[in-house]
């Protein structure tokens, strides 16, 4: 047990006005559960000639790009007929290629410390445990493991993980999303000592107060995500001691509206699947999704569904009544893909390799690679080992390299995009969501595509993988002479100014 507890700092955690700001008058949300439960069971979908036609009616409004609501939502999440979930899944594969096209965005998460006040019961890091050695990083060992990250591995995104706890405060959060973002780590292997940096920080922390959301946002937040766990009330509080500030549902479920107060308009949802009926949590961020558009113009940016994994002594992800199948997984995917098209949808290194490559086609546009979550792990400081469950959280079913995640993609026809330049330039919040419903943000994201790839094909890769992913830009290359004209010369002229060692350019 952590003995280091802060009862002022655990007390004085939620304010009142900002807790109860956005309920409605009668202290209601917008996850009403007894309706989710009826729309649910309202009847089964089969492969009947009328269900047929309102399926295909669904779907087209998706392959529009258009939000479905909750009622075609839980239309969809019944369907029966096998044949119908076959054409749902190309419509998801589709989707994603008009929005996305064939970028996969990657990213490695980072955790800075093992300590939390909070007891979630499915966390290996939660504050009980005591086979879980705690710590936190300090500034110097930030950058060490930054030099790793950004001046071996190659990479340009980041998401940082802080346990809830008085050392890792919002102070603290500024302090190390600095240190990350000032870190200039040498690039191994390259002959003219060139650097590297992190360009993107996302956050995903603990709820937080508005003005505390500000100062992320001075401190250049990227994304800021909080997965809900689970929207089911009743769950939420048997698995989220009431005696923590996580057990508090309200504080949690509307971190993203105080986020979007704060200046930060670009959110990432998720729900933890494994605590409660998966339909129910795709209901739920389906309606999370309506919420942010209905209210603020912005809906997420991004959307994760991670799944129980193992976590050290940790018995509830063995024994929880609602594991989830691969094949409901797949379902769940798919479901989330064709409600809230736009979104961009987060699988990551929680899942195995072979799952991950038979799910990549439905929708997935982030996804992280040579992960490694054990406190100072990528830099082995403090005496961390490799997938070590006694310092981390939970245990990874992915531990492949980037390179060999980056190879794999190319094989399938993705290119893996290090781009970073939407939050650098403002193509965020509202002003991105029409570019997404258009397309139009799909191509000139490719532009930085193809300049990052490039960056990091060169500085990075492997022999092998360099020469698969050159085939790729060649491909890409002609496309965009096609799709984008009018930018075509300016995109040589940055591109060839890559390929001869200059850095950072971007649309
Ligand atoms: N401490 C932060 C919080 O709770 O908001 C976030 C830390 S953690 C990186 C992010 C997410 O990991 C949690 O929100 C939860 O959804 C997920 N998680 C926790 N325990 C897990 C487990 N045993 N298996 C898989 N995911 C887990
Ligand atoms: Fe703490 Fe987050 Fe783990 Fe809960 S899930 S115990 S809040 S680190």
């Amino acid at each position: 047990m952590q003995n280091d507890n802060n009862g002022l700092w655990l007390t004085d955690r939620i304010p009142p006005d900002q807790l109860n700001k956005y309920l409605g008058a009668d202290g209601g949300d917008f996850i009403p559960d007894a309706l989710i439960e009826r729309q649910l069971q309202d009847r089964n979908i089969t492969g009947g000639a009328a269900d047929k036609i309102r399926v295909r009616e669904i779907i087209s409004k998706s392959l529009a790009i258009e939000t479905l609501t909750p009622e075609e939502t839980a239309i969809l999440l019944n369907v029966c007929d096998t044949a119908l979930w076959d054409e749902m899944e190309s419509a998801a594969n589709t989707i994603k290629k008009n929005v996305y096209d064939n970028r996969i965005v990657t990213f490695a998460p980072l955790y800075l410390s093992t300590l939390c006040i909070n007891n979630c019961v499915y966390c290996g890091l939660r504050s009980c445990n005591d086979s879980v050695s705690r710590g936190i990083l300090t500034l110097d060992e930030v950058r060490d493991e930054i030099d790793v990250l950004a001046g071996q591995i190659g990479h340009k995104r980041l998401v940082v993980v802080y346990g809830e706890h008085p050392k890792s405060g919002i102070d603290y959060m500024v302090s190390t999303m600095k240190a990350i973002y000032d870190t200039k780590a040498v690039i191994k292997n390259h002959p003219g000592g060139a650097t590297a940096s992190i360009r993107r920080v996302n956050v995903n922390a603990a709820p937080m107060t508005v003005e505390e959301l500000a100062a992320l946002n001075g401190a250049g937040i990227g994304t800021y995500q909080v997965f809900q766990e689970t929207y089911h009330k009743k769950t939420y509080k048997s698995v989220h001691p009431p005696s923590t500030p996580k057990g508090n549902y309200h504080w949690r479920l509307y971190s993203m509206h105080r986020a979007i107060e704060a200046g930060i308009d670009d959110v990432g949802i998720g729900a933890l699947f494994g605590l409660y009926d998966w339909k129910f949590e795709v209901m739920g961020l389906v309606r999370h999704a309506i919420e942010l558009e209905t209210r603020f113009g912005i809906g997420p940016h991004t959307i994760s569904f991670p799944r129980l994994e193992p976590a050290e002594n940790t018995p509830f992800v063995n024994e929880s009544r609602h594991i989830v199948s691969d094949g409901d997984f797949r379902k769940a995917i798919t479901v989330i893909r064709l409600s809230v098209p736009y979104a961009g949808m987060i699988l990551t290194a929680r899942e195995n390799a072979e799952l991950r490559r038979s799910l990549i086609n439905l929708g997935i546009t982030q996804t992280d690679a040579s992960s490694n979550i054990g406190l100072g792990a990528y830099n082995r400081a403090k005496g961390a080992k490799f997938q070590e469950s006694t310092r981390q959280q939970f245990v990874l079913g992915d531990t492949r390299s980037l390179d060999d995640v980056v190879k794999e993609l190319a094989l399938m026809g993705c290119i893996t995009s290090f781009c970073t330049a939407g939050y650098r330039c403002g193509r965020t919040g509202e002003c991105i969501m029409d570019s997404l419903r258009t397309g139009a943000e799909g191509k000139f994201c490719k532009l930085n595509a193809v300049i990052t790839f490039r960056e990091w094909l060169d500085d990075f890769a492997s022999p092998e993988t360099k020469a698969l992913g050159e085939k790729i830009i060649i491909k890409e290359i002609e496309e965009l002479k096609v799709k984008v004209p009018k930018a075509f010369d300016t995109f040589m002229d940055y591109y060839s100014r890559t390929a001869s060692g200059e850095r950072d350019l971007y649309f």
